[in-house]
């Protein structure tokens, strides 16, 4: 049945998460729109069709599933954060400047990085890192002169060292001290070398956020100098004589913030810190004001861990005005203001593409049976309850009764009293049960958890070609929710309310928890497979984290990647820029320490072997060390005999 791609826009809530870079398309397809403009029609039309960019990918012979990463979503999310901070500083005649760094570790990909310091040129954007090999990537990688490269996360005497020839290398950095002892080091170390560092020091916030990670912050965090701590920094600094150098004052008080009142508290403890410590005659020109900046991935706009209640507008004006405000009645210079946004400048711009490769749903198999003349007791038993219901007996009575059928025909088959056939037979009763409660639920009156979860019992299992541990690994580990979403057939009803499983081993290889109508469903409205057509998922809001988190639970690497840019003159608009191939088979088992040189050579053995036993035949035995060596070249996921592909 035909719908109106404005439902289907209702019923995967693509408008209220997508912040207008992905829309429906009359053709009933997903639309990826890199211009951030707000006018949803004009974006569709002008939007890249991802189906084509499927095509595309496919017709070069890349396999599933693959990542999407949209560039030009990524530079106009670095465009609009400086932009927001730009305009919010003028229109509130703010006196500092917006100097925003992009923390390394939210999505590490050399491409990525390059694009946003490219995209950043024209606004001094900066890095963040928070390791050595971060580090490393931030001295080759921050190339816009005068950006800052703020180093944060614990420090060794290489790290310092490493940091110091950045600085030698007139680069812009600061040390963040994020425990006293590392400010001693530093010291020592720096004055071995013969280089003044730039120091900001990580405040230990007193104010408690609220959201997943709350707990960075607290007076239990992890991090940071409490103000003790920050005193006795100054003391030694002074002692130094290099109270001069201390320039930044840095906090972070969690990823995903939900609730605007967190940073509004947040800026306004760290603005009457700064304004005290400037009255001691501290230099501080900047305020580092973290990470934190929300995504609203189930689009309700609420404090809900995986929302946010803010716009990027309204969080830009609470920094700015906050600072402003504590700043005038203590009389203090407006500081250069930093952020670490890294989640709200990734998460859009890439997605996971998913075939759907198989159905699973028990309920739906029928057993055909002839019955025999004498019917087991627990047969007739469950067979009654399918005239019972008719009769319009109580719904959870018959519940009740045909679970507890189903029970004790599995312990009579334990002990030998029930045959093969018969417990077939009860079982494709059972479902048949099930299906008829679950159609008198709709009687609009109250029903039990039990009976709302009916309908979830009969739902299909849609079987996908990727990884929840390699792909989606929040939505394993942290019940983060992800927007999923068909990539076309949006202008079709989805008939089939269906949860995911992946191609793991794991019973945890699932996601059962989606953005529905009307909040978080354990179910996903789905269509229909057709024989012979491909139905793909997309996975979207995974550039932060998801992309780079991912582990090699049952050797399943690095998926294939695909890098697309917006060109007007293209016929269907874009172009493939660059294909990062995933990881072989190969290269998995060698992070394993396995050899695949020594296994082949093994195999190639053991097969010679059968070969001079007259086992298999030579001609076999050359086939089989070729497939062999092929599979070890080949993509780790299904329908796949090529490296990477
Ligand atoms: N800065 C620091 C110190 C962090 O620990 C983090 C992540 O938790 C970030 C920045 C990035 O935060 P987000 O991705 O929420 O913007």
């Amino acid at each position: 049945m035909a719908i109106d791609i404005k439902k289907a826009d209702q019923i995967y809530r693509v408008s209220r998460w997508s912040d207008g870079y992905y829309q429906i398309g009359e053709n009933g397809n997903l639309h990826v729109c890199s211009n951030h403009s707000g006018n949803s029609k004009e974006q569709a039309q002008d939007g890249i069709d991802i189906r084509a960019v499927i095509e595309e990918a496919k017709s070069n012979e890349i396999r599933f599933p693959m990542v999407l990463r949209f560039h030009d979503v990524l530079r106009d999310k670095v465009v609009t954060i400086n932009e927001t901070f730009n305009r919010t500083i003028k229109e509130y005649n703010y006196q500092g400047k917006f100097c925003g760094v992009y923390p390394i570790k939210v999505n590490q990909m050399r491409e990525v990085v390059e694009e946003i310091v490219d995209a950043g040129k024209p606004y001094g954007f900066g890095l963040e890192a928070g390791s050595k090999a971060e580090l490393l990537s931030a001295l080759a990688y921050n190339t816009n002169r005068g950006s800052l490269t703020i180093l944060n996360g614990y420090k060794d005497e290489e790290y310092i060292r490493l940091a110091l020839l950045g600085i030698k290398m007139k680069r812009n950095i600061v040390f963040v001290v994020e425990k006293f002892s590392e400010l001693e080091n530093l010291i020592k170390i720096s004055k071995e070398v013969g280089v003044e560092p730039t120091i900001g020091i990580r405040l230990r916030m007193m104010i408690k956020a609220r959201g997943r990670w709350q707990s960075s912050s607290g007076i239990r965090a992890k991090f940071g100098l409490g103000i003790a701590e920050v005193l006795n920094a100054i003391k030694l600094l002074e002692q130094e004589g290099l109270s001069h150098c201390f320039s930044l004052l840095h906090f972070h008080i969690g990823s995903q913030l939900t609730d605007i009142r967190s940073i509004k508290e947040a800026v306004s403890e760290a603005g009457r810190i700064y304004a005290k410590l400037r009255h001691k005659g501290l230099p501080i020109e900047y305020i580092d004001v973290g990470g934190g900046l929300g995504v609203d991935y189930d689009g309700s706009k609420s404090t809900s861990d995986s929302s946010k209640n803010y716009s990027l507008e309204e969080y830009v004006a609470d920094v700015v005005d906050g600072l402003q405000q504590i700043c005038d009645l203590e009389s203090v210079p407006h500081p250069n203001i930093v952020t670490e946004s890294g989640r709200a400048l990734t998460a859009h711009h890439s997605c996971l593409i998913m075939p759907v490769v198989g159905e699973i749903n028990p309920s739906a198999v029928k057993h055909q049976f002839e019955s025999p003349k004498k019917e087991h007791i627990l047969v007739q038993n469950m067979r009654e309850l399918l005239t019972i219901i008719k009769q319009k007996r109580n719904l959870q009575e018959t519940f009740n009764d045909a679970v507890q059928i189903q029970e004790d025909s599995v312990s009579a088959f334990k002990l030998g009293i029930l045959s093969l056939e018969e417990m077939a037979e009860i079982e494709t009763l059972y479902w048949r049960v099930i299906k008829r409660i679950n159609n008198g639920l709709n009687d609009g009156k109250f029903h039990s958890d039990e009976l709302d979860k009916v309908e979830s019992l009969l739902s299909s299992q849609y079987l996908c070609n990727f990884s929840v541990f390699q792909s989606a690994a929040d939505s394993w580990a942290i019940d983060q929710v992800l927007p999923i979403v068909p990539i076309s057939r949006l202008n079709e009803q989805p008939t089939k309310h269906c949860s995911l499983v992946d191609i793991t081993c794991d019973s945890d290889g699932k996601i059962d928890k989606f953005i529905g109508e009307h909040g978080i469903e354990s179910t996903l409205p789905l269509h229909p497979l057709k024989d012979g057509e491909d139905y793909y998922l997309g996975v979207f809001l995974t550039g932060a984290y998801q992309d780079v988190m991912g582990d090699m639970h049952n050797l399943f690497g690095r998926v294939n990647e695909v890098h697309v840019f917006k060109s007007d003159s293209e016929p269907e608009g874009f172009y493939i820029e660059e294909v990062v191939l995933g990881s072989t088979a190969k290269t998995v088992l060698s992070t394993m320490q396995y050899n695949a040189d020594f296994m082949a050579r093994r195999v190639k053995r053991l097969i010679d072997k059968n070969i001079s036993k007259g086992e298999i035949g030579p001609r076999e035995g050359v086939r089989l060390v070729d497939f062999y060596e092929k599979c070890l070249a080949s993509y780790t996921y299904l329908g796949s005999n090529e490296a990477g592909g």
